[in-house]
């Protein structure tokens, strides 16, 4: 695989939508810095600069959207499986696409399509995570955030992208020859929300509901008074009522 490395750069995510016609799975973008580093429906990813993890990695489904779905569940999954190897404990994982440690966010997701048209799927798929992060780079994020730095052993940045990238190549293979349900009991293990009362939005709509887990679809399972139902979108969000 190629690696594309930048020490600034706009967004490692936009990189690998223009390249994506040279690119070949597993192959990854990393920068130091992002100017416009994006998140979930136009939002930010502050990305300042220092020891942080912005990366974008190229993969091509060949079995089109369908599988899709759930993605972001296994890619979380990955990246937490790995902190784990690496001695963190404390983590959290928020549907459809976020890491949480000690219940602040450290990691966000981002998953872009290349193009669909055909049968296969090309993905770009970007991660940050925050390593070691000052209350000034931080003062920009408007929800609690957390990064790898309060803890004893701090993993080493570089070790953590390469196990990263194995475990996420491996992980992906897997959900391409069996789907997600061999990642839903790791999932629920560390779901944040799991049990809890919770309400999803979907502008303009809002239900409420205790939140049951994922299928899987990789929906969000929520019981509700009309009973128990799956919801999925990226337009969701989900809040602690
Ligand atoms: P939410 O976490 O509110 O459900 P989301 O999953 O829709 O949002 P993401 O795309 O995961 O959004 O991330 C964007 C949001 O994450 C920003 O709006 C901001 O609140 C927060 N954020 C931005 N940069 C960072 C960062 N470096 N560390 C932690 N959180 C961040």
């Amino acid at each position: 695989n190629r690696c594309f490395y930048f020490n600034d750069i706009p967004s490692t995510n936009a990189f690998m939508l223009t390249h994506g016609q040279e690119l070949k799975s597993g192959d990854i973008c990393l920068a130091e810095y992002q100017s416009a580093g994006r998140g979930r429906r136009g939002r930010q990813w502050l990305s300042p600069y220092g020891h942080h993890i912005y990366a974008s990695l190229y993969w091509r489904l060949e079995q089109g959207m369908p599988q899709a779905m759930g993605l972001s569940l296994v890619v979380a999954c990955s990246i937490v499986t790995v902190l784990k190897q690496m001695g963190v404990s404390g983590l959290g994982l928020k549907w459809p696409n976020d890491i949480y440690l000690n219940d602040k966010k450290l990691a966000g997701i981002l998953i872009e399509l290349i193009n669909s048209a055909e049968q296969a799927c090309q993905l770009v798929i970007g991660f940050g995570i925050n390593m070691s992060m000052s209350a000034s780079q931080g003062e920009l994020i408007d929800q609690p955030w957390s990064d790898l730095s309060t803890l004893e052993s701090m993993p080493d940045k570089t070790e953590l992208v390469i196990a990263v990238h194995k475990q996420l190549k491996q992980d992906l293979k897997r959900f391409e020859a069996a789907g997600l349900k061999d990642f839903i009991d790791a999932w629920q293990a560390d779901d944040i929300f799991m049990g809890r009362e919770v309400s999803l939005l979907m502008a303009p709509n809002e239900v409420t509901g205790i939140y049951k887990g994922i299928d899987e679809q990789g929906a969000v399972l929520l019981q509700t008074a009309q009973g128990l139902q799956a919801f999925v979108g990226g337009e969701i969000s989900l809040r602690a009522t």
